[in-house]
């Protein structure tokens, strides 16, 4: 459907859990507390949600966490997922950590795309920037998932001091394995405030230095912002999802859905619809539509990054999902 200001609206991510079994330093080092089992949705809910999101037009459904792939179950819940009347296309967004013996599975079921989070290739830094030794783990099952045939994206938040010398390194996994590698600006959060995030413009002028003939890429791809970049030296694209410096509110498809089944229309602002209320309340199919149609018609313009008032921001993006 269309919100007030005319955006297309087809596009949810769910974040069907708040733990995760990593501590990234820019997201949740010290962990949060858990929310309770109880305030969690079941995934019954979920799928309640999303058939009643796929009536107003929601077409692509990504599962994100915390990590997705530490709440049990999450690969039946994805088969399930991709068989929703409407839903044309489900994917996933995880560390990869726990990914390995569920691979095949996504294989077979067609999963339309997993997005894998790397920010380094170096071990010592993996391990103090996510609180784990994962790195050899990451890398090992980033091949698999390529071979299995699954579309995969890499996504990687470059931080002044800790990953930004390496840009042109973790682009060049693009030049290896048919992969997109996608650089996304780092957002303000409680715990990210410690740190700089590269602009996408810096991200491409390093990246321009490795690729002189780097241009954007003529065909579409994903569904969402990132601006693509294709270079002659690369099976893979480069993306940049420069959220912060440069925003694309205006052409905003995305509706979040946080584990504890609150609609959230955009990433920044708190404004939303409670539906896990109204769910156990023993609202229906179409009662669940007509709230979040309402919601969708109330998405704010912008989000506010970099503004004087940022008095509402993102709390936890792991709570939120990204
Ligand atoms: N645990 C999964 C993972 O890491 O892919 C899924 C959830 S995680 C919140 C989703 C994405 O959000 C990751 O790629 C992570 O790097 C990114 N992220 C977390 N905090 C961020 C921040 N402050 N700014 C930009 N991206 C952030
Ligand atoms: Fe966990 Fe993903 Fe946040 Fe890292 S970025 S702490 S893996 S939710």
């Amino acid at each position: 459907m269309k919100d007030s200001l005319s955006r297309t609206i087809d596009y949810m991510r769910i974040s069907i859990t708040d733990r995760c079994n990593l501590r990234c330093q820019y997201c949740m080092p010290h962990g949060l507390p858990w929310i309770e089992h109880s305030n969690i949705l079941r995934y019954e809910e979920f799928l309640e949600i999303c058939s009643a999101a796929a009536t107003l037009g929601i077409r692509t459904i990504k599962v994100t966490g915390g990590e997705p792939l530490a709440r049990k179950d999450c690969v039946r819940f994805l088969g399930r997922l991709k068989e929703l009347p409407g839903i044309e296309k489900a994917t996933l967004t995880t560390n990869g950590l726990l990914l390995e013996p569920h691979v095949a599975a996504l294989a077979a079921m067609k999963l339309d795309g997993v997005n894998i989070s790397l920010d380094t290739l170096q071990r010592e830094v993996y391990q103090r920037l996510t609180g784990t030794d994962g790195l050899a783990k990451v890398l090992e099952v980033l091949e698999k998932t390529v071979a299995a045939g699954l579309k995969v994206k890499i996504n990687c938040v470059p931080i002044l001091g800790i990953n930004d010398g390496e840009v042109a390194a973790i682009a060049a996994l693009a030049a290896k394995i048919p992969v997109d590698v996608r650089f996304i600006e780092l957002m303000p959060t409680a715990s990210s405030q410690a740190f700089t995030g590269l602009t996408g413009e810096a991200v491409l002028s390093r990246l321009l230095e490795e690729y002189p003939d780097l241009s954007p890429a003529s065909e579409r791809r994903g569904f969402g912002p990132a601006r693509y970049y294709a270079s002659e030296s690369l099976i893979g694209r480069i993306g940049l999802i420069d959220a912060v410096s440069n925003h694309f509110c205006g052409q905003c498809n995305r509706i979040r859905l946080t584990s504890q089944g609150f609609l959230k229309l955009c990433l920044y602002h708190e404004q939303g619809v409670d539906l896990r209320r109204l769910l156990r309340q023993g609202a229906g199919r179409e009662e669940l539509a007509a709230a979040i149609k309402e919601a969708i018609l109330h998405k704010p313009e912008s989000h506010c990054f970099g503004q004087e008032d940022e008095s509402q921001g993102i709390k936890n993006m792991s709570r939120i999902g990204g």
